[in-house]
């Protein structure tokens, strides 16, 4: 398998680098916002600042005002406190925010000092702050208020709740808040901001320190924006490892996944691989017989596409056109699920019109259920296998024919030469006889017609036993030029299934180089093969003996001769001699003719050879025969 690209790979980490980038997205835009938020509530908060500064000094110019309108009612009076109690505005002045009225002589020495006991009074703990009013020009009214209640009357209720307003001096200790508990250090850095609000407030003249670099600040109570970001952190700390985990799952699903394709794909090359390799066609069928799928060797079988093929009824194209009845009827069968097991046998057409001969096998098709939808069939083309079993069945056929009419030819010649004698015997004696009573003077027309006739039909039998000899032994030998070796070989093939059959092993040594003979090849064919039978016949009743039964089929050069050898390890011949063996009708077996040897010695013979046979010292039976290295043949060849 190919390593797929590194892009690929890391795909799964996709959803993963983009909730990172959207994290960073919120987390980027919370910031601004929060920046943005941050200068607008500065600029809420200064201008906050500036309004309340504004109010506060509104306040103080206020209070100046009832300070100076006080002191002008005062003009021409005598200072005394019960002058300045007589004063309305003195008594409103300390309702409302005095602490106290004094009256001051131009040295600043106290005439007169009024001190109320409002709330100004009560928040008489620290540093007071001062206005001052000329009393004509031999005086000054001055009056004291708490910095704190100046705050409590000054600022607005709804920016005291928003902000804690506090006056600072220089050395940035507060004066005055308008909080009780100021929440400056339990929570951290708060938005502020400060405005100089030197000018209008005025340290007491009578006190050492001067009020000079006061501040009025605000600071924000709740900031509200800082809650806003631990939210954030907590649900980007939540959703990253979720997003992680998920993309986590997502890549082991994937990886499943993956290894399921890979499977998937190397099973289905294996499929393909195995399919189209195959030398058996496949085919699917459903139980209407539709051509569901059909593998390459089936293609080529029939030699159409498997476009023209899948999705195809009955009949099918491959059918030949005169057995379109018995097809339909067997197609039938078979789709009913009666084929036989053990398969059958069909004859198809090529679409070139070529015949074939196939051996059909039905399989119940299953799907991934179990249940069945359908056949599958496995077709071998046996039309090749076919021809050579016909070829070789007409082979035997011939050779069988013409071993019998060697035979034959054998048999005849043998009982001409047997008959011969007697009848030839016959004629003599008959004539014998006339001449005897020719001489004893006997006339007997009857005697002498029948034995002249007795001798006449001697010869008549003479000439029919010699025309049936003819007429089957008209087949001369032709001596050609033959390989000897392709003759032993074609004669083992012919032996070869039946020794097979026997449990007899049949092997051949061939000598190389080995020149042609001329020889009548069908003939010493025959010998090969009734030599090699012999032997077979000789092993198969015997318990197979050590190393198996055996024969070895051998030539070499030996000469002016090329000898073969036919040699068995069964129990050999027992002393008996070629001219036994050889003698016709003589046979040990139970249905043996006896005429085999006889044939093969004629034949060989007739080629001027020799056949020899003995025993083999190691147990068993030495057949051989010898030919002549392209030699003439004899002009008066062997009649066989
Ligand atoms: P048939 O095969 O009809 O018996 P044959 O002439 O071919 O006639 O053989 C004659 C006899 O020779 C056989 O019956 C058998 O006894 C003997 N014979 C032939 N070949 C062998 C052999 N290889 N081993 C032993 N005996 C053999």
């Amino acid at each position: 398998m190919t390593p797929r690209p590194l892009l690929a790979r890391s795909l799964w980490l996709a959803p993963l680098g983009l909730s990172l980038i959207f994290v960073m997205g919120v987390l980027a835009w919370v910031r601004a916002n929060e920046a943005d938020e941050r200068e607008q509530q500065r600029q809420t908060l200064i201008s906050d600042a500036l309004s309340t500064e504004a109010q506060l000094r509104d306040r103080i110019a206020e209070e100046q005002g009832h300070l100076r309108q006080l002191a002008q009612g005062l003009v021409g009076q005598s200072p005394s406190e019960a002058a300045l109690e007589h004063q309305p505005a003195v008594g409103a002045g300390l309702r409302r925010l005095w602490q106290s009225v004094t009256w001051l002589d131009t040295r600043n020495r106290v005439l007169a000092e009024v001190s109320g006991r409002g709330e100004g009074a009560r928040l008489d703990d620290g540093l007071s702050l001062h206005l001052t009013a000329p009393v004509g020009s031999d005086g000054t009214l001055v009056v004291r208020y708490p910095p704190a209640l100046l705050l409590k009357r000054g600022v607005p209720w709804w920016l005291a709740r928003k902000y804690d307003v506090q006056l600072v001096d220089s050395a940035d200790q507060v004066i005055a808040s308008s909080t009780e508990s100021p929440l400056r250090a339990a929570q951290g850095p708060r938005p502020s901001y400060r405005v100089a609000l030197t000018g209008p407030l005025r340290a007491s003249p009578l006190a050492e320190a001067a009020l000079t670099d006061a501040a009025l600040e605000l600071t924000l109570r709740d900031p509200g924006i800082n809650a806003v970001r631990p939210l954030a952190w907590v649900l980007v700390a939540g959703f990253l490892p979720l997003v992680a985990a998920a993309s986590w799952l997502t890549r082991r699903q994937m990886r499943q996944v993956q290894r399921a394709e890979e499977a998937w794909r190397t099973e289905a090359a294996w499929r393909r691989a195995m399919e189209d390799s195959a030398l058996v066609a496949l085919r699917a069928r459903d139980f209407d017989g539709r051509l569901l799928y059909v593998n390459r060797t089936f293609c080529d079988m029939v030699g159409l596409p498997a476009e023209r093929l899948v999705g195809q009824l009955p009949p099918m194209p491959y059918w030949p056109t005169d057995a379109h009845e018995e097809m339909t009827e067997r197609n039938r069968r078979n789709l009913a699920g009666h084929a036989p097991r053990e398969g059958y046998e069909a004859r198809w057409q090529h679409a070139s019109g070529r015949m074939l001969e196939v051996m059909v096998f039905e399989s119940p098709l299953v799907d991934a259920g179990g249940r069945q939808i359908g056949w599958m069939g496995s077709i071998i083309d046996i039309t090749e296998r076919k021809r050579l079993e016909d070829r070789e069945r007409r082979q035997v056929e011939t050779l069988a024919h013409n071993a019998r009419l060697t035979m034959l030819g054998e048999v005849a010649s043998t009982l001409a030469h047997e008959l011969n004698q007697p009848l030839t015997a016959i004629a003599s004696y008959g004539a014998g006889v006339t001449n005897s009573l020719a001489k004893l003077g006997v006339q007997d027309e009857l005697v002498l017609g029948a034995l002249q006739r007795l001798g006449q039909q001697a010869a008549h039998a003479g000439r029919i036993v010699a025309r049936i000899r003819e007429f089957l032994t008209r087949r001369e030998p032709r001596h050609e030029t033959c390989d000897l070796h392709e003759v032993i070989t074609a004669a083992v093939e012919l032996l070869k299934r039946d020794c097979q059959r026997r449990g007899v092993s049949l092997d051949v040594a061939l000598a190389p180089g080995v020149p042609a003979v001329l020889a009548d090849a069908v003939l010493i064919e025959q010998v090969v093969i009734n030599l090699a039978r012999n032997a077979a016949d000789a092993l198969q009743p015997l318990p197979a003996p050590a190393g198996g039964r055996r024969i070895t089929v051998s030539s070499r050069v030996a000469g002016e001769f090329v000898r073969v050898d036919v040699q068995d390890n069964g129990p050999g011949l027992q002393g008996r001699r070629i001219e036994q063996l050889c003698a016709p009708f003589y046979s040990t077996k139970a249905e043996g003719m006896g005429m085999g040897l006889a044939i093969c010695r004629s034949i060989i013979e007739a080629h001027q050879g020799v056949l020899d046979a003995s025993d083999v010292a190691s147990g068993g039976a030495l057949f051989s025969f010898s030919l002549p290295l392209n030699r003439e043949p004899h002009p008066e060849a062997h009649h066989v």
